[in-house]
């Protein structure tokens, strides 16, 4: 088979994972988070979770009717044959997407309305982040995000005196607005330098690093950690009633900063944290890595 066939199919796998199998991880820490859980409202907000993820992933049909913005990360091998093509064959596996598994056409074009295919009219959607690496390998991963959370991500450029407590108080500021509107329990990812458009950026990649695994730099774990405990302590709890977890996870990414600037970014996941990820090598074999 072609190689541009095998990354197309691959990247409509990645789609159809990502939409219709949380990450088990997520799953398994909610229902610890639900008997942990002492009002009834709380524990039955996360039972309907739970219930909706499993049908989602019996049935291969997507765990939200709101299957988000098509988004993928990619790691591109320098030594990889497919290069120029390779936004051509995540487009065309976007429109196969949207009629296969099938997910909901949520591209809208400001003039001309819903293009129908989840492909934006002008070459930005779906969103392609490209990083270029050494090697042969190809590192594909799917994000599509919702709407519901992608709406209260947040952004501020602090005065650089505030310095990281005021990082700190913006991201529970950003969080205690979001409240209910994003469909908690939340995953909350924050990028700190960088830039005004670079932030949003690390803020999003964050959302995707390990699952309960702290930064490797013992300065950034620090303040994961005092954030997670404080975002908990918000008590807006599992759909914004109050009871049971707020937010499963918080990562941060930090990057050096112009020293006039201290831009920092909260993007928000619901529950919903929907990602997949796969290997493909130069002779067309395919590793698909589930899981957070
Ligand atoms: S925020 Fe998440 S769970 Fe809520 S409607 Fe949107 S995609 Fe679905």
């Amino acid at each position: 088979m072609k190689l541009e066939k095998i990354v197309e199919d691959t990247a409509v796998e990645l789609l159809r994972i990502a939409a219709t199998e949380l990450p088990v991880e997520y799953a398994d820490e909610m229902r610890r988070l639900m008997g942990e859980t002492e009002g009834e409202v709380g524990k039955s907000q996360l039972s309907s979770i739970l219930e909706d993820v499993d049908i989602a992933r019996a049935g291969s049909l997507p765990m939200c009717q709101d299957t988000g913005v098509v988004a993928f990360m990619v790691k591109l091998g320098d030594g990889f044959p497919l290069r120029s093509s390779i936004k051509d064959v995540l487009v065309n596996a976007t429109r196969r997407a949207t009629d296969e598994i099938p997910i909901r056409p949520n591209a809208v074009d400001m003039f001309k309305g819903n293009t129908g295919d989840n492909v934006g009219l002008r070459g930005h959607v779906p969103i392609i982040y490209i990083d270029l690496v050494p090697g042969d390998k190809l590192e594909i991963t799917s994000m599509p995000k919702g709407g519901g959370s992608s709406n209260v991500a947040n952004h501020r450029m602090l005065k650089p005196g505030l310095g990281l407590k005021g990082v700190k108080q913006f991201v529970v500021e950003a969080v205690a607005q979001a409240g209910s509107l994003g469909c908690p329990p939340y995953f909350v990812g924050v990028g700190v330098g960088g830039g005004e458009d670079y932030v949003m950026k690390l803020a999003k990649e964050a959302l995707l690093k390990p699952f309960k695994v702290r930064s490797s730099d013992p300065e950034i774990a620090a303040v994961e950690e005092e954030l997670l405990a404080k975002l908990n302590e918000l008590g807006i709890g599992a759909m914004g009633l109050g009871e049971g977890p707020s937010v499963l996870d918080v990562h941060v990414e930090m990057a050096a900063r112009h020293p006039a600037s201290l831009p920092v970014g909260v993007v928000i996941s619901c529950w919903a944290l929907r990602h997949a990820k796969a290997v493909i090598l130069s002779d067309g074999s395919v590793q698909v890595i589930r899981g957070a």
